[in-house]
Parts: C-alpha cells; sequence; structure tokens
C-alpha cells in the first residue's frame, strides 16, 4: 500500500456497528488502496463479514465513515442509492447461490442485462471470456446441478466479474468446498488479483493469504488488532493471540 490517499478506493474509519445489544464493529479503521489485495483473517464472531457487509452496503453502522470509490456508503439512505453502490462492488459468499434452473452462462448473464440494461451480444461474449479465465468454457450450457462445489463457485466468481466491478470482495469462497476443490478456486483468485483487481478477501486458508496479500488484517471481537506485510503478520509479529492463529505457519 502507498501513502497516497488519492489512491484509497475503500476506507473506514472509526466504524462502529451493533446489532441490538451486541457490539459487533468496535472502531475499525482500514484504508485500501486501489489494486491491492487485502486479507482479512480472524477467529470466528470476530466481525470480518460484517467489515465486508459494510463496503458492500449491506449493513450501515450506526458511526463512523465509510467511504467506497468515491461514495459515502455510510450515508446512503435510500435502497436504490445502495443498489447502485452494489453494481460497482461484486461480492461472493461461501454460499454461491446459483440459480439453478438457468445454464451456466445465463446465470452469468443475467444481471447485466437486468440490472444494468447492458447489451446481449456484449454480454454474451464477456461472459464466454470470463468463463476462460475461470477455466470453465467447456461449461458454459451446462447446469450448476452438474457441476462440483469448486466449479459453481467458480462461475460465482465469473457472475460477479461481469458486473464490471471495481473491487471485489471475497467472504470464506473456499469454506464449504471439498478440500480437493479449494485450489481451482483460490488459483482464479490469484489470477485475478494479479490482473490487478482490487480484492477483500476473508480467509481460511493462511498459506494463500501469505501468498497473495499485500496486506493482512488480523480482526478479533470487533477490532483490528494488527494489520501489516504478510511477512509481518505471519512470521514477526510479537502479538502471542496473532502468533497462536497463525500457528504452524513457518
Ligand atoms: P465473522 O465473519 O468474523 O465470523 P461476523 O461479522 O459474521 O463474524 O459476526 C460478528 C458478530 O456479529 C457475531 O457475534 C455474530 O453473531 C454477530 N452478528 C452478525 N450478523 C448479525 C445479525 N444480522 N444480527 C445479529 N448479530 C449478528
Ligand atoms: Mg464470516
Amino acid at each position: 500500500m502507498t501513502a497516497s490517499t488519492d489512491a484509497a478506493i475503500v476506507k473506514l474509519e472509526d466504524v462502529h456497528l451493533s446489532f441490538g445489544q451486541t457490539q459487533v464493529l468496535k472502531g475499525i479503521d482500514l484504508t485500501i488502496n486501489k489494486g491491492d489485495a487485502v486479507s482479512i483473517i480472524g477467529p470466528s464472531g470476530s466481525g470480518k463479514s460484517t467489515i465486508l457487509r459494510c463496503i458492500n452496503a449491506l449493513v450501515t453502522p450506526q458511526s463512523g465513515k465509510i467511504t467506497v470509490a468515491g461514495t459515502r456508503v455510510d450515508q446512503l439512505t435510500k435502497e436504490s442509492e445502495r443498489i447502485q453502490l452494489r453494481k460497482r462492488v461484486g461480492i461472493v459468499f461461501q454460499q454461491y447461490n446459483l440459480f439453478p434452473h438457468l445454464t451456466v452462462l445465463d446465470n452469468i448473464v443475467l444481471a447485466p442485462i437486468k440490472i444494468l440494461g447492458a447489451d446481449k451480444t456484449a454480454t454474451v461474449k464477456l461472459a464466454r471470456e470470463l468463463l476462460e479465465k475461470v477455466r470453465l468454457s467447456e461449461k458454459a450450457d451446462a447446469y450448476p446441478g452438474q457441476l462440483s462445489g469448486g466449479q459453481q463457485q467458480r462461475v460465482a466468481i465469473a457472475r460477479a466479474l461481469a458486473m464490471k466491478p471495481e473491487l471485489v470482495l471475497f467472504d470464506e469462497v473456499t469454506s464449504a468446498l471439498d478440500p480437493e476443490t479449494v485450489g481451482e478456486v483460490l488459483w482464479v483468485i490469484r489470477d485475478l488479483i494479479r490482473d490487478g483487481m482490487t480484492s477483500i478477501l476473508v480467509t481460511h486458508e493462511m498459506r494463500f493469504a501469505e501468498e497473495i496479500s499485500d496486506t493482512v488484517v488480523f480482526t478479533e471481537n470487533g477490532r483490528i488488532v494488527d494489520h501489516g506485510s504478510p511477512q509481518q503478520i505471519f512470521h514477526s509479529t510479537n502479538n502471542p493471540r496473532i502468533r497462536q492463529f497463525v500457528g504452524g505457519l513457518s
């Protein structure tokens, strides 16, 4: 990450969020620059998914500022404004939720055509390019039920990319997969990051986070406990809690 604030595509400043009486985010500060890959790691329940959901305007914090690609997300009051924002910020979840009755190609072209009003021929062309990128060209006419979990997740990634997002959020996208299909999904994400896509990943794949991240953020109990280069977080932190969490990586 560079020091320039102009390059920031995502900025959270002292973000506090509660669900009822439960404080979930207790003052999150996070700056992400265009083209960066940032991994968020930390124990379950520490607020990682909630941070992503804030960035994508799926939840609104009680206080603090959130700026995403020039938009003050915390100040959006209308659902139509949040939908506008979500067109620009892709998100991929653990559960890929493809439409089972649509082919792979139709799953990918649906939102750009229906929501963006994109040209059909151009979108189909884009979808075929994206299928090539996620190494599934031969599955364009298959239905989701005919694919493995890893293949379906790669379709879900292609579907997110078809919206031409300015950044993509990945929330534990390999956690529900059979171990043998995790790698193929990580390859695809690695390629995307190498192509320069701004990416924020919540992940338990520590080796992958170490390999692909510009910055690693460690969260616990609603706070960012530490952040730094993969080298710092995985190999030279003095924080005993982080050492314990990432333990085993040498
Ligand atoms: P992580 O992704 O790090 O596992 P989450 O951001 O999903 O953590 O959740 C952080 C905390 O917020 C957890 O204690 C969770 O139970 C709580 N939480 C998340 N979403 C909601 C919600 N919609 N309503 C109430 N509590 C929630
Ligand atoms: Mg989560």
